[in-house]
């Protein structure tokens, strides 16, 4: 069993609960990049900026990554630091994913959101901010580790109903581990993407956009 990140639980631990439900009501987990903020395409417009091309024959960053000039392979510890500048600008590059604002205002009546980002944690305030400028204002965790174990702790011991959004394979498949009857949903901002990316865990939902994505949430939460 893979473990929860100790910044992340400890960042879990500071989260208020609703003084009204508690920790009853049904959870809804979100990820940040390509659910709820555009990421693929203004990395790309930022690594461009940068003199670098991602080319995105493989749904990875690493090895994808090529300097306009001379058509060289970044090395990994330069292509960490673009993304950690990336991260460090996201307010000037990233914008909101279409429908999403309103698509979670919608369920947050009845159910608990939370956003939880793979990102270093020391970005975290930053897209605080820009979350919260958008009306997105749900608690946000960072997680540099897997994001299962934080879903696991984030639910409690009620059995409470799940439900996850992640673009990425990986992170749906460490909630299948951790959170086993937890209902997944794949959505990326970008769905030109799909044929690059991995497996998706068995019964994922696939949703092409929020409207699909809020419908099938409300109706695997019975909210
Ligand atoms: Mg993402």
């Amino acid at each position: 069993m893979t473990t929860l990140d100790p910044e992340t639980l400890r960042q879990i631990e500071a989260l208020v609960p609703d003084e009204r439900f508690a920790r009853e009501r049904p959870l809804l987990v979100l990820d940040v990049d390509d659910v709820l903020l555009h990421f693929v395409g203004p990395l790309l417009r930022y690594f461009e900026r940068n003199g670098c091309t991602l080319r995105l024959e493989t749904f990875r960053l690493f090895g994808n990554v090529f300097e306009i000039e001379t058509g060289v392979a970044v090395e990994n510890a330069r292509v960490t630091a673009l993304l950690d500048g990336f991260f460090h600008l996201q307010t000037d590059w990233q914008t909101p994913v279409e429908g999403a604002a309103q698509a979670v205002a919608k369920i947050a009546g009845k159910a608990e959101v939370v956003l939880l980002t793979a990102m270093p944690h020391r970005h975290r305030d930053t897209r605080r901010t820009f979350l919260d400028r958008i009306g997105l204002s749900y608690p946000l965790l960072t997680t540099q580790m897997a994001k299962g174990p934080a879903i696991r702790h984030l639910r409690g011991q009620s059995g409470r109903a799940v439900a996850f959004v992640d673009d990425m394979p990986h992170n749906l498949a460490s909630a299948r581990v951790s959170v086993t009857d937890s209902h997944l949903f794949h959505l990326i901002a970008d769905n030109s993407l799909r044929p690059l990316l991995p497996e998706l865990p068995q019964d994922t939902a696939i949703a092409m956009d929020w409207r699909e994505a809020g419908d099938g949430i409300a109706s695997a939460l019975r909210l």
